[in-house]
This record gives C-alpha cells, structure tokens and sequence, in this order.
C-alpha cells in the first residue's frame, strides 16, 4: 500500500515516461491476479426513473427532459437469456433509484427468474442505489451476488456540495456496509475531475477503498450533463480531456497497486472522453469490462452524462466490438467464469 503522500505524487506526475511505468506496473499486477483476462459483464439499464436529485446526473428526478422508462420483466428475461446464450455468465442490473414495494417486489421476481432460467448459472451484479436492509437481504436471497454503489466522492464536504441536503453521506456509508453485511461482494468508486475536487481527495477515495475493504472499483471522470444541476465552475483537478483521461487512468492504476485482489472496472465514462479509452484502461490495470446489452430503444434514455457512447449500436454490436477490443490490447476476454472477486472469495474462506 503506497501512503496518501506517494499516491499523491503519482496524481500530479506529468512526466509521460514515469506515467507509463505507472501503468505497466499495475498492469503487472493485473497479470498476477488473472493473467490476461478480463471478465465480462453485460449491463442492463433497466429503468431511468429516480427518487433522487444527485446534481450532477442526467436522469435525476428533477430533469423534466428525461422520457422515463421502465423494461418490462419479459424485455430484462429476454435480454438476460440473450446474454446467457451468447456466453455471459455475469449480468450487471443497473437504474435509477426507487425504493417503492413495487419495485422491490419487481427486481425480486427478475432475479429468482434469471436464477431458474439459467439454473444458477450467472451471476448477477446490481446497483440500484440506497435500500434499506430488509431490501438488501430480499434480493441478495433471490439471486444478486454483488452490488454496486458509488461512494462518489470519499470527502464529506464535497458530497454535501454535489447533493440535495437528504442525500447525506452518513447514509452512503451505511448503505455501503449494509451491503457488506449482507453478504454481497461490495463494489463503489467515486467520479474524478468534480468541482472543487483536489488531488489529496482522490487519495483519500483510494484509502477509504482499501479502509472499507472493497471487493470491486468501478470509477471514471466526471462528465457534465446539459440538463444537470451542477453549476460550479471551481476546478482543481484537469478539465481538458486528454489530461481527465490521464488522470482517470491512474486512478485506476494506483487502486490497482493499493488493493491488488480486487475487481477493477474499466467504465463506459472513459469512452466517452475517448474511444479508446476503456482499453486504456484494462491496460492500466482494470480486468472488467461491461459492454451495453440494454435494448437499443431504451439506451438514449439513460444518459447520466452528456455524449454517452455507443446509444445506437445493439447488443451484438458491442459484444463482437468488446472481443475485437480487447483483443487488440492482447487481453482476452473470459465468458466461461463467473469472474467474482478474489478478495471476497479469499476473505470468505479464510472466515
Ligand atoms: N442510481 C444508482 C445507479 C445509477 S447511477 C446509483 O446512483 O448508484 C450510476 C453512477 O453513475 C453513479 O454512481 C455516478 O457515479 C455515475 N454518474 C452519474 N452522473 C454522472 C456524470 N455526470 N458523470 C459521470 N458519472 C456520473
Ligand atoms: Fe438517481 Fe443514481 Fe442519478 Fe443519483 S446518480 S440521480 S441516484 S440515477
């Protein structure tokens, strides 16, 4: 583990060679823990309605622009064993955040469908916000295995400035070890480049990844939306996109460097600064991709940032592009393994 000092350092390195050593480094590790595999997750966007007001999102409740959608069952079935079919044995369910009976009772159902109809054979990753206990257990019993839910940013102050006043950070943290307890492999990860962020910030999210014992990091650079609430023009951290990307891509590396064992996302957000930018990022040590499966009806309609790519291809397009992808790094992606954590699973058999 580097302290916060030396990650800092890193941040703010602008010698090219040093940055590429730093990436060839993590990549090394990356080597270690799973050779040249990435593991692959289809990722659904099964609803865009939100109870939330996050200022800096694009399907947050107060955007009236927004055509809200929910997928009916048989359409998140159907795309499901589309996915098992075509090899996935890993399934992201992502939307925007409800906490209604309904909706509960609805993900319930998807999930023991997609458990029988594949007979336990996907494991399944959701991320549908902040929920109360009883839901985390209900639908870790129905099927989910592992959850993800952004810390977003590790710095309490910060959380306050990107938030609505309910949105405390005292119930993010909550959130995040209820999900522990319950049993899920726990994934956050933060946005990087917000206003007012600084580069110690970003140490401290990679400190408080290792403190909360994480089992997977998914983050990527903060992107504006036009309908956003996110009107401060305080930056610390770079704004040109070359930089971000950079800067993003080191995140990546150092999280590597610190936590080793864990699952490491390479997010659609780093695309979308650059379209070689999730390779990129397998390249500076992340060992997961998650091509888009939702239908291509719907993918206009989850827009969480501005200039999202890939909205018009279709699930068999960014499946065979994903293969090609990564196999012009020299990775390979894995379909045939389920692709947990090894941090979880060794922590899980040590007891
Ligand atoms: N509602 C769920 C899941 C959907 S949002 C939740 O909030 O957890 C998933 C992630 O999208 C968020 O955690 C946030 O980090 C990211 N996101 C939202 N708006 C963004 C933006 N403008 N730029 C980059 N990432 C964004
Ligand atoms: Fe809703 Fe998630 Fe967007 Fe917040 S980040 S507004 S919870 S979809």
């Amino acid at each position: 583990m580097l302290d916060k000092k030396e990650i800092v350092k890193f941040l703010k390195e602008t010698d090219k060679s040093k940055n590429s050593e730093l990436f060839n480094r993590a990549r090394e590790i990356k080597h270690q823990l799973c050779d040249k595999d990435v593991y692959i997750r289809g990722l659904v966007e099964i609803s865009n309605y939100c109870r939330k007001d996050c200022y800096y999102c694009g399907i947050r409740k107060s955007n009236k622009n927004v055509n809200r959608y929910l997928m009916s069952e048989d359409e998140i079935i159907n795309t499901a064993k589309w996915a098992y079919d075509n090899g996935y044995k890993s399934l992201v369910l992502q939307s925007g955040e409800r906490i209604d009976d309904t909706f509960i009772q609805f993900v319930e159902d998807v999930l023991k469908k997609i458990r029988q109809f594949s007979n336990n054979g996907i494991h399944v990753t959701i991320s549908f916000g902040e929920q109360t206990e009883e839901t985390y257990q209900r639908w870790y019993e129905a099927g989910a295995h592992r959850y993800l839910l952004r810390v977003e940013t590790s710095n309490r102050e910060l959380y306050k400035k990107l938030h609505p006043e309910d949105h405390t950070f005292e119930n993010r943290i909550n959130a995040l070890n209820l999900i522990k307890e319950t049993g899920y492999q726990l994934g956050t990860g933060v946005m990087i480049g917000l206003p007012h962020q600084t580069y110690e910030d970003l140490a401290d999210d990679i400190i408080f990844f290792r403190d909360i014992d994480v089992d997977m990091v998914g983050m990527g650079p903060y992107l504006p939306h036009k309908d956003a609430a996110l009107e401060d023009s305080v930056y610390n951290l770079p704004t040109d996109k070359e930089e971000l990307l950079t800067l993003s891509l080191k995140m990546i590396a150092l999280t590597r460097i610190c936590l080793p064992d864990i699952n490491i996302a390479s997010t659609t957000a780093l695309q979308a600064i650059k379209s070689f930018g999730r390779e990129q990022g397998i390249l500076a040590g992340a060992n997961v991709f998650m091509p888009n499966i939702s239908e291509g009806e719907y993918r206009p309609n989850y827009q969480l940032y501005d200039n999202k790519p890939c909205i018009d291809d279709s699930s068999d397009e960014c499946m065979e592009c994903a293969g090609k992808r990564i196999e012009m790094i020299g990775e390979e992606i894995r379909y045939d393994v389920w692709g947990d954590s090894q941090h979880f699973l060794k922590k899980k058999k040590d007891g």
